[in-house]
């Protein structure tokens, strides 16, 4: 069965079951600050789970992109080694929201692999949680016997906390689970060993390839359970796992889902899967990795110095490393991979179809410079090698190589051990510890649970209509952090406030107790789905009610560039094509940007095409058109440019302002003329294949020009000139240019005749023709003098002091026919004298020179330089 069919087949089974059918979601996620990526099918839903929202339909399945490679779920170190872990994996799931439990879960998985899949039910064997005693847990009986009901007895097996209870965080829904395992073993093998005794062993023939996870707890900030309510159904089901067993393979790297990559990595790099082991890591590691940063790039997310971009960085330089070290790659090769990839995985997933040469564009980028880094740390290897006395390196060294160089630890073993060397692996270690210790001290956060005021926990944003509202606060919760102090995390029944999104910064403003008492809202965020405002204080009375005021120029302002980026994306579409896809922004009440993708520098003509054009539609002061609720097909049929990477619902808001449409839950201006002035300060590049354009709108455009005006003028006064400054500069420059040119012919004829003077007064010492003099020229004068002295005389010792601009400077000069022969060196000599004139220098062994504050110890430096040759 073809792995198409295999994935098509689950959903088709699930919908027969009346499950609603929806798309993967981004992998990147973007409002849950305990979460980077997506790492479970249930994270898009979690909303649900916590009863922040509601689902569309209480039965839902899918299959859903995930990524492992950071936090709870990191098995990056496995991906390569074992068969069957990936950083990147599809996840198919079935969900029940209140409404389906065990009994149903079980019967369809059970269904669904035996006589859907046809998998013979003497490969599997089952798990049911044995109790906890630490929470007060006896063994899930109910699972139990739901199970003994399909499979024998002897093939349920009892597994701990660890592998039979899931938790989705610290706090929060969770419950114990039931894992399904496949033994895959041959016949022979299988005599050896039982298979319930390798079952959570980490073998690779016998895995575990779904979970059903039955969600009936909530877990609270003291570490107690609660009992929900409300009971769910969470499942995961491994999809490239599931291929192997129906495809009749041993390895997931075996299945259609691989191979064609596979292939390709073959043929670029010259190599053969299955001949060698190191190189088989390495292929895999290729292999599975590109997906992962691939996946991430069309979600949005680019590799970065930062967050979640610096995780995939990482991920990619893996594969780098290994390509580089395992299969001789020192060109970039990985981002060939991105054609094959899209024939694999571009119907499934369209994100990675549109956005093929993106995606090879920024992969060969960051392949060119993590090689060019890997160059470089290995000549500060040598270098280290070289300083190193015994033959281990220390763990320091090798630390600050992984940590300013990106060179891992095993590579440094690798290149260290091809030249007998040992890396103090402990030493490592520590300085690794020491650094999380910094970093995880400084971000360390606590936070207490929610104290509920009011059971209602609808939420609603009022924002878009006005700026001032009656609200109740309906539950808080107060978060410690080294960094910031205690802070209180509001949420109310209703909130005029603005949540960052979008780009948008969140709003600011005040709560207002009846009593007069004020408490200043520092930011607005959205956190799975609520609204939550930042205070660094409690209001008083807090059963009371408050009015809610938002500042007004924070928003007036936000607002104004909000819609300026509307106008901006427009533009670029317009003036350098419809390639332009937005890749993120910033807006902020003073300042904007805007990043897309687009192959090549935005030229001075173009960028100045932009500005007109965003100016000419603020001319026309367009009106905001906002469709608050429409269903995404019409929106997108009407023309409204939607996001990769971004969530959307089965209903959206719309902007459209003239021409442009967008779908964008930020707040807006009610005209475009209330934006004023558009202005663009910068172009840049931000990735390959990615620009950044910053502007600035409104007041900030007028303090612009208000400050260009002032220096304009300052220009003016200091010029004296009733010219135009432009010429009055260039003439200046000329002038300049010109009179350079007179003093350097003038200091050429110094030099010479200086040389005629001095080729009377050498001293022979020991047939050496000895010179220590102060001269009135500058540092490059006096090297001319030197070499050109050098060409005619032979046996030199010079050492020439100057004074340039109250410093000192000190230059020797040594025939290299003495450097040889007297072992005398330039370089040790300046830095000798050079504290006579409280500096120091160096240079080569034949031509050095120092430089110091104290230009009278010049005389008692040349005096002491004899010394040398005497
Ligand atoms: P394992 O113990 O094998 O790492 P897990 O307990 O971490 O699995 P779950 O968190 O229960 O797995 O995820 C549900 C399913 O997702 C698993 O049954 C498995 O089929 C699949 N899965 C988990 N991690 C990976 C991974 N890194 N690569 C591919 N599939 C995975
Ligand atoms: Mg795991």
């Amino acid at each position: 069965m073809k792995s198409q069919d295999i994935r098509a087949k689950f959903l088709n089974f699930f919908e027969s079951k009346n499950h609603l059918i929806v798309p993967s979601a981004p992998m990147v996620l973007k409002d849950d600050p305990t979460l980077m990526f997506v790492n479970s099918g249930m994270a898009p839903f979690k909303e649900y789970f916590l009863g922040n929202a509601n689902p569309k339909k209480n039965r839902i399945a899918d299959t859903q992109k995930c990524l492992r490679v950071s936090g709870k779920h990191n098995d990056l170190e496995e991906v390569g080694y074992d068969t069957y872990h990936h950083t990147l994996f599809e996840m198919l799931g079935n969900w029940s929201f209140g409404d389906y439990f065990k009994k149903e879960a079980i019967a369809w998985a059970w269904e669904l692999l035996t006589e859907v899949y046809g998998i013979d039910k003497n490969i599997l064997y089952v798990t049911v949680f044995e109790g906890s005693d630490e929470d007060g847990l006896g063994m899930d009986t109910e699972a139990y016997d739901i199970w003994e009901q399909y499979i024998d007895k002897d093939r349920i097996l009892k597994g701990n906390k660890k592998d039979n209870f899931w938790e989705m965080g610290d706090q929060g829904p969770c419950g114990p689970c039931s894992e399904i395992h496949v033994d895959i073993r041959s016949d022979e093998e299988k005599a050896k060993i039982d298979g319930k005794e390798l079952v959570n062993k980490d073998h690779p023939q016998v895995v575990e390839i779904w979970n059903l996870v039955f969600i009936q707890y909530n877990r609270k900030a003291n570490g107690t359970l609660d009992t929900l309510p409300n009971k769910h159904i969470d499942t995961g089901m491994g999809f490239e796992r599931l291929c192997m067993v129906l495809q009749g393979v041993q390895s997931n790297y075996d299945t259609d889902v691989f191979t064609p990559i596979i292939k390709e990595i073959e043929t670029i790099t010259n190599s053969k899967y299955g001949k060698d082991s190191k190189s088989d890591v390495a292929i895999r590691v290729i292999a599975d990795h590109v997906r992962a940063v691939a996946f991430s790039i069309a979600d949005g997310q680019l590799p970065s110095n930062t967050g979640a971009g610096y995780v995939i960085r990482r991920i990619l330089r893996r594969a780098i490393r290994y390509g580089f070290t395992f299969l001789n790659q020192k060109e970039p090769f990985i981002y060939k991979l991105a054609e094959t990839l899209n024939k694999q995985m571009g119907e499934a997933f369209p994100e990675i179809n549109s956005q093929e040469r993106l995606i090879e564009n920024v992969i060969k980028e960051e392949e060119h410079s993590f090689l060019r880094t890997l160059d470089q740390g290995l000549l500060l290897l040598d270098k280290v090698i070289e300083n190193t006395s015994t033959k281990t390196i220390d763990g320091s060294r090798a630390f600050e190589l992984y940590d300013t160089y990106g060179f891992p630890l095993d590579l440094t073993q690798l290149i260290a051990r091809e030249k007998g060397y040992e890396v103090d692996e402990i030493g490592f270690d520590q300085e690794m510890k020491k650094q999380k210790e910094r970093s995880r001290s400084a971000s360390a956060t606590e936070t207490s649970d929610w104290i509920v005021l009011s059971e209602d926990n609808t939420e609603e944003f009022i924002g878009y209509d006005t700026l001032v509202a009656d609200v109740k606060l309906t539950r808080y919760r107060k978060v410690f952090s080294k960094k910031e102090g205690d802070q209180y995390q509001l949420v109310f029944n209703r909130t005029p406030f603005y949540p960052e999104g979008g780009g948008q910064v969140g709003d600011i403003g005040s709560i207002e107790a009846k009593n007069g008492d004020v408490v200043h809202i520092t930011d607005t965020k959205k956190e799975n789905n609520v609204i939550i405002h930042y205070s660094n204080q409690l209001p008083t009375h807090i059963d009371g009610t408050f009015t809610a005021v938002v500042n007004e120029d924070h928003r007036r302002l936000s607002a104004s560039n909000h819609t300026a980026t509307h106008l901006l994306h427009q533009a670029l579409r317009t003036i350098l094509g419809t390639h332009v896809e937005q890749k993120g922004s910033l807006v902020k009440p003073n300042y904007l940007r805007f990043d897309f993708s687009h192959f090549s520098k935005v030229n001075g003509g173009q960028l100045q095409e932009i500005e007109d054009f965003v100016n000419a539609r603020i001319r026309e002061n367009l009106p905001l058109e906002e469709q608050r609720n429409i269903p995404m097909q019409k929106a997108l049929e009407e023309g409204a440019i939607a996001l990769f990477g971004e969530k959307y619902g089965d209903n959206v808001r719309a902007i459209r302002f003239g021409q442009s449409m967008e779908l964008c839950g930020g707040t807006h201006v009610k005209q475009t003329g209330d934006i004023w002035y558009f202005k663009i300060k910068s172009e840049s590049a931000i990735a390959a294949g990615i620009r950044r354009i910053e502007a600035i709108t409104n007041v900030a455009v007028g303090k612009y020009f208000e400050n260009v005006e002032k220096q304009f003028e300052t220009v003016k006064q200091i010029l004296k000139t009733p010219v135009e400054p432009a010429k009055a500069v260039q003439s200046l420059q000329d002038e300049n240019a010109s009179l350079k040119k007179q003093i350097e012919i003038l200091l050429k004829d110094k030099t010479k005749n200086l040389k005629g003077e001095i080729s009377n007064e050498f001293d022979i010492i020991n047939d050496i023709q000895f010179l220590a003099k102060k001269v009135d020229l500058d540092a490059k004068g006096i090297k001319d003098l030197c070499f050109e002295l050098g060409a005619e005389h032979n046996n030199l010792f010079l050492i020439f002091g100057a004074e340039n601009n109250d410093k000192a400077i000190l230059t020797c000069y040594i025939s290299k026919e003495l450097v040889a022969d007297k072992n005398l060196n330039a370089g040790n000599i300046v830095r000798e004298l050079g504290k006579y004139i409280k500096g120091g220098g160096g240079g080569q062994s034949f031509f050095a020179t120092a430089g110091g504050k104290n230009p009278a110890g010049i005389e008692d430096a040349l005096k002491a330089s004899k010394q040398y040759i005497t």
